[in-house]
């Protein structure tokens, strides 16, 4: 009955129900989503220093998609990235605010372009193995 919730994060609509709702909530796929949303707001530096520690995914390896996303426990950027990172904040510290700012920018855009890729290459691949419910978080995620 009535309006559907909507859910911003996971950009999807569900049954307007207490329970329904409250389990959308604890879901691996909604947690997912709020948490690749607010990544997008981290630094450079956070981010390096949250996979500081954290062993690289299997995913890496074997080019699969790792359905724990950012909330994985372990890392999904390969060394090289990690090395980019790096070399980003370890700059020289007179850089002026504007360059650095295109560089962030920039380098962003390198991390968001191989994620890309590599989600677009192994799309299909890793479609097979997901349960149907998440192939629809796939989908809605463009
Ligand atoms: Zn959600
Ligand atoms: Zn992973």
């Amino acid at each position: 009955m009535g309006r559907k919730y909507y859910c911003d994060y996971c950009d999807k609509r569900i049954q307007n129900d207490y329970n329904i709702i409250k389990q959308h909530n604890v879901g691996l796929p909604h947690l997912r989503a709020k948490a690749e949303y607010f990544q997008q707001f981290k630094s450079i530096e956070e981010i390096l220093g949250e996979i500081k520690y954290k062993p690289p995914c299997r995913s890496l390896k074997d080019h699969s998609v790792c359905m724990f996303g950012v909330l994985c426990r372990y890392r999904h950027y390969t060394s090289e990235q990690i090395r980019e990172m790096q070399q980003f904040v370890q700059r020289p510290k007179e850089f002026n605010p504007k360059r650095s700012e295109r560089l962030r920018k920039y380098l962003r855009n390198v991390l968001a372009r191989t994620e890309l890729f590599v989600k677009k290459r192994y799309n299909q691949h890793a479609m097979e193995k997901l349960p149907p419910s998440m192939i629809q978080i796939e989908d809605s995620s463009k």
